[in-house]
């Protein structure tokens, strides 16, 4: 179900499945959005600075009856804040912004590189001083996981990463199992852009499901937590209901069958 969770290297709880609202607008959009998740029983929300709807959510979480303990809370720092103070600074920022006493989960959105080693330590003081519940990383590949891990003091529990049947990345997500970095995936949906493909049609006919239903199941099952993102309530509950069918062996090689290294957004290594 909704709250089911998994558990992080620090023994936090974090839901499978959750809200991701990425280029929702700031205002009406996203407090209606994330009001109809709640009420459909999604607990966790995945935001950022950069989406810049962070009141809205808070707005939102404000509004509802649901104790903040069952919540769970996901913002990020943006590029243009990484740095030890600029990141501190930031963080209060979304704190104030969601209108929040602490965070869930705070995450480094992209590796800028020679800033991430002292975004990181900012994190590892926001979690020391209890700002924070979990600290993680995005779009982190397996060299920045290595480089980061030489000095860290604490090691992320989150890498957040494009992950869908089109690009699964099994020595990516063999890496941070080692290390026991739980991987949550961004555009599960693939953006939507392929729910017409084949393979994902005759899973749905077969177990009577959405293609949509097909590869967030299949996040499910390769234990990777997973936060499709759409502003409908029919969606959103179509998209929640992934509990109640199991992919067979056979069927999940044919989704990994169809891994073409294919990204629908920004390269790791290559973004601004
Ligand atoms: P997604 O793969 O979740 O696809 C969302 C789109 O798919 C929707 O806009 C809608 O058009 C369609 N859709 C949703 N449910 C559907 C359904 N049941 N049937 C048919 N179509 C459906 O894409 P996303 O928004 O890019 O990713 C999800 C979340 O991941 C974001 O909202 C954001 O929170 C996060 N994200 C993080 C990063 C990062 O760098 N860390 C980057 C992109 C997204």
């Amino acid at each position: 179900s909704l709250t089911a969770t998994t558990t992080l290297a620090n023994g936090v709880q974090m839901p499978w499945l959750g809200l991701g609202v990425y280029k929702m607008d700031g205002d009406n959009e996203v407090k209606e959005a994330v009001a109809s998740a709640l009420e459909i029983g999604y607990r966790s929300i995945d935001t950022a600075s950069f989406y810049d709807n962070e009141e809205g959510v808070g707005q939102a979480i404000k509004q509802s009856t649901i104790p903040r303990e069952q919540l769970f809370v996901t913002t990020k720092v943006w590029n243009s804040e990484q740095g030890y103070n600029e990141t501190l600074a930031a963080f209060e920022r979304s704190l104030t912004k969601l209108g929040l006493e602490y965070i869930d989960l705070y995450l480094i959105h992209w590796p800028v590189p020679g800033k991430y080693k002292d975004t990181w330590k900012a994190l590892e003081k926001l979690y020391k001083d209890g700002k924070v519940r979990a600290i993680g990383v995005s779009n982190f590949l397996e060299h920045h996981l290595k480089d980061l891990l030489k000095d860290a003091t604490v090691k992320p529990m989150v890498n957040q990463v494009e992950f869908h049947p089109q690009l699964s990345s099994r020595s990516l997500r063999d890496y941070c199992s080692q290390h026991h970095i739980q991987v949550e995936a961004w555009s599960p949906l693939g953006r939507g852009r392929y729910l017409d493909d084949d393979t994902l049609q005759a899973l749905a006919t077969k177990h009577g499901k959405s293609p949509a239903q097909i590869m967030l199941r299949w996040d499910y099952q390769h234990g990777v937590v997973t936060i499709p993102k759409s502003t409908k309530k029919h969606r959103q509950e179509e998209n929640a209901a992934i509990f109640d069918f199991q992919l067979s062996d056979e069927d999940m090689q044919q989704l990994d069958g169809l891994d073409i290294d294919k990204r629908y957004g920004r390269h790791p290594d290559e973004f601004d």
